[in-house]
């Protein structure tokens, strides 16, 4: 089994595996689950060093939070857990002091434990930048000192609000996902310099570009336009072709990221946990990252439309929006 490697989080001073378990799979995002298959997935992932753990109400509509914090049940005290607050749907966000009081009690008692070791703005680009400054981060500096969470952050996928709001508020950790992979590298044109001179812990999630970089490929809902996939299965082949996966080298080039403490991938089965460990400590075949970097550079950096318009990123484009039907199904199940 791969040694565990662990980074220290910014300032916070916690120790996090380089490869966190992101635990939206387990909510069903990316299709139903086998639910013992995602219980031992946890254990494995637990097994193999993994102590990093994120999840947030919005996944699965509470589904994610309610099983993983079933199937931490007696491991608690090993693990680094994180969550959310302000996003609950597709599109429904609530920025309020009030709400974010509400939400915790709320993500405690699904979760099983009285405190969380971070909690996050769920992306802060549909709140207005006022908002999330004077209440929503202030609200959680409150519950860092009733002792219900220990440290505060922010996520979200466009890179401007997340630098602006990172500038202006002293958060301890920042996350941005989509922006640093195979396909996106502009995080460290816009958000990386920042974070590395406030010293704040940055968390780099969807290595695998939302599962684009995999051989299955994207699902419905993602939000890149067709020639991002195209350009991505291409490149698999490629891969196929020299005994490689498109996953494998894009968890290599996510993890040599020096800022980056942790890289948060999406789990619900033991295989893409053993896979995922099995490449701490490994270096990509750097021909083959070559060409793979050449084929997709004429998609690479495209960025979609997220959140609020004053938000949007230089060049983002419109995105699909596929993303209601799924929202629809997905409350329809967390309600049975
Ligand atoms: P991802 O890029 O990590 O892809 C996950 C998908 O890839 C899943 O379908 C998974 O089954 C599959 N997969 C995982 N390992 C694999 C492997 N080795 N081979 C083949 N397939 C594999 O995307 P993600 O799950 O969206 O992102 C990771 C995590 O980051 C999320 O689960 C979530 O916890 C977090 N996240 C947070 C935000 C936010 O806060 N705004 C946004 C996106 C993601």
């Amino acid at each position: 089994m791969a040694e565990m490697i662990y980074k220290t989080l910014g300032k916070t001073g916690l120790k996090v595996s380089v490869i966190g378990f992101g635990a939206s799979p387990l909510g069903g995002e990316f299709g139903s689950i086998d639910l013992e298959e995602g219980r031992r997935a946890v254990d494995r992932a637990i097994d193999c060093g993994i102590n990093y753990f994120d999840v947030a109400p919005y996944y699965g509509r509470t589904l994610a939070e309610s099983r993983l914090g079933e199937y931490l049940e007696g491991k608690r005290e090993k693990i680094i857990l994180t969550s959310k607050a302000c996003r609950y749907d597709i599109d429904d966000f609530d920025f309020s002091q009030k709400r974010v009081m509400q939400s915790i009690e709320q993500s405690l008692k699904r979760l099983r434990t009285d405190y969380v070791d971070l909690y996050q703005v769920h992306d802060v680009e549909y709140g207005r930048f006022d908002q999330v400054i004077d209440e929503t981060i202030p609200a959680m500096f409150k519950l860092k000192k009733q002792g219900k969470i220990r440290f505060v952050g922010i996520t979200g996928y466009p890179l401007t609000p997340l630098r602006k709001v990172a500038e202006a508020a002293d958060v301890d950790t920042v996350l941005t996902y989509c922006r640093y992979n195979l396909m996106d590298q502009t995080m460290d044109e816009i958000l990386t310099p920042v974070v590395r001179r406030k010293g704040i812990g940055l968390i780099n999630a969807s290595p695998l570009h939302m599962r684009v970089l995999t051989d299955k490929g994207a699902p419905n809902w993602h939000p890149a336009p067709k020639e991002v996939f195209e350009a991505a299965r291409e490149a698999a082949m490629l891969c196929r072709r020299h005994e490689a996966t498109i996953a494998e080298l894009a968890m290599q080039f996510a993890l040599a990221h020096e800022d980056v403490a942790v890289t948060l991938v999406g789990m619900s089965k033991v295989h893409h946990v053993d896979a995922n460990v099995a490449i701490v400590g490994t270096e990509p075949n750097a021909a083959l990252l070559a060409e793979v970097l050449e084929m997709i550079e004429p998609v690479a950096n495209i960025c979609w439309k997220e959140g609020l318009p004053e938000n949007d990123d230089p060049g983002a484009i419109d995105k699909r929006t596929l993303g209601m039907e799924r929202s629809k199904e997905m409350t329809k199940e967390a309600s049975k």
